[in-house]
């Protein structure tokens, strides 16, 4: 049976949508499931459809397949994937890549461009230098000579896409990384599909990166939470703050889960500075930032952490589509909380 057959009836009830119906005192069913991708658990959430075992598992696989599909694209931890083999091709040759590479690498030079190379989709020598990439059991600092070596072969400038979606690469050595976006690109396309089989109350989630459309069980907005960065940070910790999302997109990006300490008791995480090639170290503990899609969320959070909180305000405020929220270390475990003008408009955030 094809698929489209398959969710028809799901269609008509997700066409009804719960949101409009909040007399309803019941919770409205819901489908879960985890699964893992991209070294990350991922979430997904369907809410209000009589979906049979069948078809959620049907629709399990195609979401999978489409993982699948993101990973032999942009993953740098397949040795066979797109971007491997780019990372290993010669420079000034153009390469073929797949449209969804093309497009990603295309947003990642133009947040490059905006940001004025704080988002930098070209530092994968540094990144890996400091144990944050492939190979993650050696987090140390680098002897200057090796990180200058490797910035010596970073730069955003140096890459470009054509508009037949090959890449070049115009110094040897360059390599992309796009952790700092893949994962909200693959929240996109896991939407995609769900979207595709006309279901719009979903959830979908990779790590930090979240995307919901239409409501909860609940009937109301999706709710979701904002970690605060404390210094110890556990899974399940209270929340600093909460976000009330439908058809957008959330991500975090921050320095309390990938980091390690160094000598000098200073806190060293995994988002660089493209100019110095050090783990950036200003007071902002997390930022999240509102999109409605994911890629842009995900790639603007990572750029907003990396310009601070005053450089990234005024970043953000420039964006009339996306609100942000600093979370600033005040002290041992004490934040400020610093909105962008639109965030509680956004997302129902209250100070
Ligand atoms: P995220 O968790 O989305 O903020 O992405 C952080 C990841 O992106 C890091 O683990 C690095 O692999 C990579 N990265 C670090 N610094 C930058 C930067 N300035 N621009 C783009 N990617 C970065
Ligand atoms: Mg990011």
């Amino acid at each position: 049976m094809n698929m489209k057959a398959l969710f028809s009836a799901a269609v008509l009830l997700a066409l009804l949508s719960p949101c409009r119906s909040l007399v309803h005192a019941a919770e409205f069913p819901v489908i879960r499931w985890e699964g893992r991708t991209m070294g990350s658990p991922y979430t997904v959430q369907i809410v209000g459809t009589n979906l049979t075992s069948e078809q959620v598992d049907a629709l399990k696989a195609e979401v999978e397949q489409q993982l699948k599909e993101v990973n032999r694209q942009m993953s740098h931890y397949q040795p066979d994937s797109e971007l491997s083999q780019f990372n290993r091709a010669a420079a000034g040759k153009p390469f073929k890549v797949s449209p969804e590479f093309a497009h990603v690498v295309r947003f990642s030079l133009e947040m490059a461009r905006r940001s004025d190379g704080a988002f930098d989709p070209t530092l994968a020598p540094v990144v890996n230098l400091w144990g944050f990439g492939e190979k993650t059991e050696q987090r140390a600092v680098p002897p200057e000579a090796e990180l200058k070596a490797a910035l010596a072969v970073t730069g955003w400038k140096h890459l470009s896409v054509t508009p037949d979606d090959e890449l070049i690469k115009d110094i040897p050595g360059l390599t992309i990384n796009l952790s700092a976006v893949a994962k909200g690109f693959g929240v996109d396309e896991m939407i995609k599909v769900l979207r595709g089989h006309g279901l719009t109350n979903v959830y979908a989630s990779i790590a930090g990166e979240v995307r919901a459309l239409g409501c909860n069980p609940r009937g109301t907005k999706w709710q979701v939470g904002i970690s605060a960065p404390v210094a110890h940070w556990r899974e399940n910790d209270p929340m600093a703050a909460v976000a009330s999302l439908s058809n957008q997109a959330l991500s975090t990006s921050g320095d309390y889960q990938k980091f390690f300490t160094d000598a000098q008791g200073r806190r060293l995480s995994h988002i660089i500075d493209p100019r110095t090639g050090w783990p950036i170290q200003n007071n902002i503990g997390g930022v999240s930032t509102v999109a409605s899609d994911n890629m842009t969320a995900d790639a603007l959070a990572t750029t907003l952490f990396v310009m601070g909180p005053v450089e990234g305000m005024k970043f953000v405020e420039s964006w009339t589509n996306a609100a942000a929220l600093f979370i600033v270390r005040a002290g041992e475990d004490q934040f400020q909380h610093l909105p962008s003008s639109r965030f509680s408009a956004m997302t129902g955030f209250n100070p």
